[in-house]
């Protein structure tokens, strides 16, 4: 199937067209399981071909087809798969390419579930996993041994929105036999695009941005036909398929994904520079702003610097709970990526279970607050942030 190359608005509304049911310009949410074959050869062949999405519901399915074609145009692939989660996607991809003996170069700081699987589901499988200062390219390229088989990447990660270089890991795997997969989610494929630097695969939790609607539990991989032949070929057994409704959901929601992300990055663009002259604000974290260590990074490739933020409120972890039940309009809710401004205070959820040197050697610090920026009038957003600043 050719690649839709047209602009991405325009590829998030039409790259589909060619899986058009009965006319429909709306796609049907094809729930069937099963699908009738036409005649025993048909049977056969259905019964084996990868990503096969009309013989039985866990090998694919036309909805999710549809999604999988959109994302994977978006990112310049040449294939993709639809899962159940983020994490079904991230950890099928894994568990494709890597087997007892091997070896992962990853991120001092990945999304949690990433780091838990590579630091303890793994390791019991004879896996073992380099974590690596993702600031410095260098410390990627000192890490791989003979057994490296895979480097993970994501930018921008939380919680200080740190990114990675895409393009020089792209390099140090060049030539390796290395594959090289970037956690895509935070920056959407309308703010940046992983393969163009050279990266084989890219996970999105469609769960955030590309659902973006905070009603939906699904992941993509993208990259080359043969790698998404291999993933398929691991669902299968595993069996994490997405299912036809989060794809038909993900799917309405991906096209308008052009129009969302831009108003993400304005209002994220807009709170961090209100934020960043404060008093009370000790430091703001957006790629964004000139301030950010990494913000040269970030435009060479970035196209939009996109809609999460974290700040550190000067006093600490009583100012961020003041603060956050203080807040109106935004709303203090886990996940990230939808069109309502969401809002954390990430120490919160550490507090149960670590101390707070524990919470720091994450990067987190007790008065930091995350904010997903939604599209609300950015206006209306900072009226409703000064005002809970006032009793922080
Ligand atoms: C949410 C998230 C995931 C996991 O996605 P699920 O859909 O919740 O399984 C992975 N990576 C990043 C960066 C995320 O934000």
């Amino acid at each position: 199937m050719t690649q839709d190359t047209r602009a991405p608005a325009t590829v998030a509304l039409h790259a589909d067209e060619a899986f058009r049911v009965d006319h429909a310009i709306s796609p049907p949410i094809c729930q069937s399981v099963t699908y009738l074959a036409d005649g025993p050869e048909d049977f056969a062949r259905k019964a084996v071909e990868p990503h096969n999405a009309e013989f039985y519901g866990r090998h694919g399915n036309p909805t999710a087809k549809r999604l999988a074609k959109v994302v994977a145009d978006l990112e310049g692939a040449e294939a993709g798969m639809v899962l159940s989660s983020g994490m079904g996607a991230m950890t099928t991809a894994i568990l494709t390419f890597v087997r007892q003996g091997d070896h992962i170069v990853a991120q001092d700081g990945h999304y949690s579930a990433t780091s838990n699987f590579l630091r303890k589901v793994l390791p019991r499988y004879g896996i073992e996993t380099t974590f690596v200062d993702q600031t410095k390219p260098d410390s990627f390229a000192a890490a791989i041994r003979p057994q490296t088989k895979l480097i993970l990447i994501e930018t921008p990660v939380n919680p200080l929105m740190t990114l990675t270089d895409i393009q020089a890991v792209a390099d140090i795997a060049q030539d390796t036999g290395i594959l090289t997969l970037c956690d895509n989610t935070f920056a959407s494929p309308i703010n940046q695009r992983p393969l163009s630097f050279g990266i084989d695969l890219v996970v999105h939790s469609a769960t955030k941005y590309i659902g973006g609607h905070h009603d939906l539990l699904a992941g993509v991989v993208v990259g080359r036909q043969d790698h998404l032949d291999a993933i398929w070929d691991m669902s299968m057994d595993l069996g994490p398929i997405g299912a036809p409704f989060d794809a038909w959901l993900a799917l309405r929601g991906l096209r308008t994904l052009k129009a969302r992300i831009d108003l993400h990055n304005a209002n994220a663009m807009k709170i961090a520079s209100f934020l960043k002259g404060l008093p009370g604000v000790r430091d703001v974290y957006y790629p964004g702003l000139v301030s950010h260590p990494q913000h040269d990074l970030a435009q060479r490739q970035m196209t939009g610097f996109g809609g999460m933020l974290s700040f550190d409120l000067k006093g600490g972890y009583e100012a961020g709970l003041k603060f956050v039940s203080r807040l109106r309009l935004c709303l203090n809710a886990a996940s990230l990526g939808g069109v309502e401004t969401l809002v954390v205070q990430p120490a919160v959820m550490f507090r149960a279970r670590l101390t707070d040197e524990q919470i720091r050697a994450q990067g987190v610090t007790p008065g930091m607050i995350r904010i997903s920026a939604g599209i609300e009038d950015g206006d209306d957003l900072i009226a409703d942030i000064e005002q809970a600043l006032c009793g922080a």
